[in-house]
């Protein structure tokens, strides 16, 4: 029986992989390049992503290319069972499962890493931590790897000022390719079906208030807006403030949006953004979820401590904690990640472009590392080039090249007005 359900899960698995796959041609034709040109023949790669259909398709252009893989999950809850199982016959190593405990998640972080790896892939740098607090020994091998989100790359950064990183890590946040769209365009769309998949809320007419308008806080803000709610952002930096005012959007300290809002959103990859004071003022039945960083950016500790009663799993993936005046704080998918937990992450459509340019990353460094530094490096900008080129051509869609004159127009500060 046991068996059945493993094979029935894992071509539930399959079934999924391959859907995705249809929606991520970039990715699919960066495969095919790989298995021609086998730029990771004798690699090992230890990789700390979510286990979703769209990393099972990088999974395989990675395989393609030679690379030897274990994969573990970036997050306790976003692992897609079913597309666990179906990898573990793609000849990938999968160390994940959905709903584990922090001491489970480290474990699994630590059974990727046995892998002895020589280049890492990150999302969040929880795996890259690990490796340079907990398995020194493993350090002299790597030598290099790739970090797919913003907050692990801000770590990365501060890790490698204090001198404490000891190997060359790309930012595949920072390609264009990833923030413009993934960040955006993915968050935007993923999060706002996260809410809804959870609690079935009608966001027409309700207030949103989005906390952060960086590249996610913008994608959450545009599609909250395109479903009719009205949208108040809070920010802490006066420029995107600004930004945000100038696009039409309500700006308001979290003190005050806190009795306003139907829906909140932290997407700020900062800590406590909604904290006691917040929650002792909002409505009743008010919905609080996360997109950005971890757990931490909705204080849930405080919330448990304020509520006198704890209704878990009232709708899937929707905790009610009930306050001592009967108010009732709906808080989705434990304050982590909503769009990976209460939905399906990104849009393969979307994460084809982040995988593409982390595919052409890792086959880039696998090339340069013997002679890149310890540290924090950009992404080449043909890679962001080439990715959005490919999609363009998948999408048939044209656009024009530059005259010699332009060129030359550009080029020169020699012509005035
Ligand atoms: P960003 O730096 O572009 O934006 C973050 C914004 O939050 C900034 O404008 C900053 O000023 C603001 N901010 C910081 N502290 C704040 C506070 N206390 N109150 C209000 N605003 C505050 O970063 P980003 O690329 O938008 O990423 C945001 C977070 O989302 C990161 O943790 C990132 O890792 C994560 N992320 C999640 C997904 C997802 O799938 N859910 C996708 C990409 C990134
Ligand atoms: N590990 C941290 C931070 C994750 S940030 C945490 O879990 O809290 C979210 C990252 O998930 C983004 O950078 C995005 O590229 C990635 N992501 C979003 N949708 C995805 C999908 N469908 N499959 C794989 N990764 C996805």
């Amino acid at each position: 029986m046991r068996t059945a359900g493993r094979r029935a899960g894992a071509e539930a698995g399959e079934r999924r992989i391959d859907w995705a796959a249809r929606h991520m041609p970039v990715l699919r034709a960066i495969g095919a390049r790989f298995a021609a040109e086998r730029p990771l023949a004798g690699l090992r790669i230890a990789a700390c992503l979510h286990v979703t259909a769209e990393t099972a398709v990088l999974m395989g252009a990675l395989r393609a290319g030679g690379a030897e893989i274990a994969l573990a999950a970036s997050n306790p809850l976003s692992t897609q069972d079913d597309v666990a199982a179906a990898l573990a016959g793609y000849g990938i190593t999968v160390h994940a499962r959905a709903g584990v405990d922090r001491d489970t998640y480290y474990r699994h972080i630590h059974r990727a890493l046995d892998v002895e790896p020589d280049l890492v892939l990150d999302d969040g740098c929880d795996l890259v931590n690990t490796l340079h607090t907990e398995r020194t020994e493993l350090l002299e091998r790597v030598t290099g790897g790739c970090e797919e989100t913003t907050t692990g790359v801000i770590r990365l950064r501060r890790m490698a000022a204090e001198g404490a990183l000891r190997f060359p890590v790309v930012a595949v946040n920072d390609t264009r390719v990833k923030r413009m769209f993934d960040n955006r365009y993915g968050t935007g769309q993923s999060t706002l079906d996260g809410v809804m998949r959870a609690t079935n809320a009608l966001l027409a007419g309700r207030t949103v208030v989005v906390a952060g308008f960086g590249y996610c806080g913008r994608g959450v803000a545009e599609r909250a807006r395109g479903l009719g709610a009205r949208v108040i952002v809070t920010e802490i930096d006066p420029v995107k403030a600004l930004d945000a005012s100038l696009q039409g959007y309500e700006v308001r300290p979290m003190a005050e949006a806190a009795a306003e809002g139907d829906v909140f959103v932290t997407v700020t990859g900062n800590r406590d953004v909604i904290r006691a004071e917040h929650f002792a003022v909002m409505k009743d039945g008010a919905i609080l979820a996360n997109a950005g960083h971890f757990d931490v950016e909705i204080d849930v500790r405080a919330l448990g401590e304020l509520a006198v009663e704890l209704n878990p799993g009232v709708r899937p993936n929707t905790d009610e904690y009930v306050l001592p005046d009967g108010r009732r704080l709906l808080l989705l998918a434990e304050g982590r990640l909503v769009n990976l937990t209460a939905a399906e992450g990104h849009p393969a459509a979307v994460m084809d472009m982040s995988f593409a340019a982390q595919a052409l990353a890792v086959a880039w460094l696998a090339r340069e590392r013997a002679g890149l530094a310890p540290g924090v490096h950009a992404v080449p900008e043909e890679i962001d080039a080439e990715v959005a080129r490919l999609k363009l051509d998948a999408a048939g869609v044209r656009i024009d090249v530059l005259t010699p004159e332009q060129e030359d127009y550009l080029r020169s500060w020699r012509i005035g007005s």
